[in-house]
């Protein structure tokens, strides 16, 4: 491996997701050491990854290594597969495993875990949506389900409750898993299990009024009436409780408690702050006062430090946690790193300037370069896939919203994502997927 040179300042990135992997892409190495440390050695392009629980594309499709996605930088960047598991501001150091790093900068895009609300169960019996694991996870206990339900000699009951499919939550990686599943069920366990296809049952339980708060009334409307066509039951106002082996305690619309058993249990209830988070949080109790996450200013720092920067799902801001976001931030911090080494640079230029002119010119330049604005972010609209070749889609126009849905929106849905995918590889990959899924179904094997 290449040297750490010396001259230059080293910036550590934690993490290998969408806010660390787009300020990669865009960092210039010609001025920085860079090292990365995640305990995920790829890239996940996540919007997709519902598709990969069914088998409609691969998870290999959608992961890039980080070696792959920074190989054609000036100077080479270091990569640790590792977990960092304390952040010292007081000493500039990290620890990862058994040994620590020293930081002149470091940029904490380490994203969220999944949010359990320390309910009783979840952990030990749910399946999560959030990590290419998870998705093979779902995969391998749906069609566990599937066959178990499909061995002779047991009760009616039973059954029912293996080939019951339960969702919690009803943001759009619940409704998205949802869709997904539904899709698998009629194109292709229908005909691979005909005696069992029709006892298959998808339920939605959210906690709020209705599903995808975030997505204007109409589209909730039109998403709603999408899935009672497709028979995916939904209870709203419903609240998970506890879970147990074989079935989830709710409490009902009417303050009323139930039990529905299940086969498969997805948990998608969103995003709480990671440990290593929330012990940087409490190491800066002055000015890290929020529990939801690390709270930076206008340009990304990280409040109360000088040299540390944070971005996407791991911050707390007044934008929701998303791969836009996120990548919008990773590509700002890396114009920003950008603009610190030309002060620098402009700096000991203005010191060697050799006539009055120069130094003048020198310094309008150093002015500029000085002048570094905030983040600003600029939505592109939200997406969700809902099933049946459906989408729905919220875009600004103007100063106001489109909201559309159906199946032409599908075709922009697809468009969008393989446009949006890292690289050429990535999108030759998912196009493939979908074409051999039209051609020759899903594979319905357990690995
Ligand atoms: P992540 O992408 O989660 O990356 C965090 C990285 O940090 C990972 O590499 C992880 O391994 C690493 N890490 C974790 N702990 C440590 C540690 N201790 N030390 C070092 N590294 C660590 N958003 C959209 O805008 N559009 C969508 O369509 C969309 N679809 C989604 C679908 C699903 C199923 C999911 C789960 C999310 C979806 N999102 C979508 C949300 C989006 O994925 C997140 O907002 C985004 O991933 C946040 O990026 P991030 O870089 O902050 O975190
Ligand atoms: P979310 O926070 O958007 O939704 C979680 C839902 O779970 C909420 O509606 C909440 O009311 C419900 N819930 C919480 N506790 C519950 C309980 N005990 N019982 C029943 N319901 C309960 O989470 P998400 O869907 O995982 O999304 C996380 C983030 O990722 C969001 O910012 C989202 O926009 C983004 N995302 C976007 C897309 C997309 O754009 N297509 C897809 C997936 C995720």
């Amino acid at each position: 491996q290449a040297e750490i040179d010396p001259s230059k300042k080293t910036i550590v990135v934690l993490g290998s997701g969408w806010a660390s992997t787009s300020f990669l892409k865009a960092i210039d190495t010609d001025h920085y050491n860079v090292v990365v440390v995640s305990p995920r050695n790829y890239f996940l392009f996540t919007p997709l990854l519902p598709s990969c629980t069914v088998g409609t594309i691969d998870v290999r499709s959608l992961i890039e290594p980080v070696r792959f996605i920074t190989r054609h930088k000036s100077r080479e960047v270091r990569v640790y597969e590792a977990e960092c598991t304390d952040i010292d501001t007081d000493t500039k150091t990290i620890t990862i495993t058994v040994s620590t790093l020293a930081y002149d900068y470091l940029v904490i895009g380490v994203g969220a875990q999944n949010q359990t609300f320390g309910i009783k169960g979840v952990e030990q019996y749910g399946c999560f949506l959030k990590e290419v694991w998870d998705a093979q996870k779902i995969r391998s206990k749906l069609m566990d389900c599937i066959e178990t339900a499909a061995f002779p000699g047991q009760s009616p009951e039973e059954i029912d409750r293996l080939l019951h499919m339960v969702v919690v939550g009803g943001g759009p990686t619940g409704v998205e898993y949802a869709a997904e599943l539904h899709d698998f069920l009629v194109d292709d366990l229908s005909s691979w299990y005909p005696e069992l296809a029709g006892k298959i049952k998808i339920t939605l339980v959210e906690a709020l009024l209705n599903l995808l708060p975030a997505f204007s009334k109409q589209l909730i409307e039109y998403t709603e009436s999408t899935f009672k066509e497709q028979n995916i039951t939904i209870h709203t106002k419903t609240m998970v409780k506890e879970v147990r082996e074989k079935d989830i305690v709710v409490q009902k619309p009417d303050g009323t408690p139930d039990t529905i058993p299940y086969g498969l249990l997805v948990w998608a209830t969103g995003n709480t702050t990671r440990p290593l988070i929330k012990n940087l949080i409490a190491r800066l109790p002055e000015t890290q006062t929020i529990r939801r996450g690390l709270e930076v200013d206008d340009w990304l720092r990280l409040k109360g430090t000088e040299e540390i920067f944070a971005l996407g799902d791991a911050t707390a801001t007044k934008y929701a946690p998303t791969a836009q976001v996120a990548a919008q931030q990773g590509k700002y911090l890396a114009r920003l790193f950008h603009q610190l080494a030309m002060q620098e640079l402009l700096q000991n230029e203005v010191g060697l300037a050799s006539t009055d002119a120069e130094k003048v010119a020198k310094e309008r330049k150093l002015r500029k370069v000085k002048d570094i604005k905030p983040f600003k972010y600029s939505h592109q609209g939200s997406l969700c896939y809902i099933g049946s070749d459906k989408a729905i889609a919220d875009l600004p126009f103007g100063q106001g919203n489109v909201s559309s849905g159906g199946v032409a929106t599908y075709a922009f849905w697809r468009s969008a994502y393989i446009s949006n995918l890292f690289s050429s590889r990535n999108r030759a990959l998912v196009i493939t997927d979908w074409l051999k899924k039209t051609v020759l179904g899903r594979d319905i094997s357990r690995e």
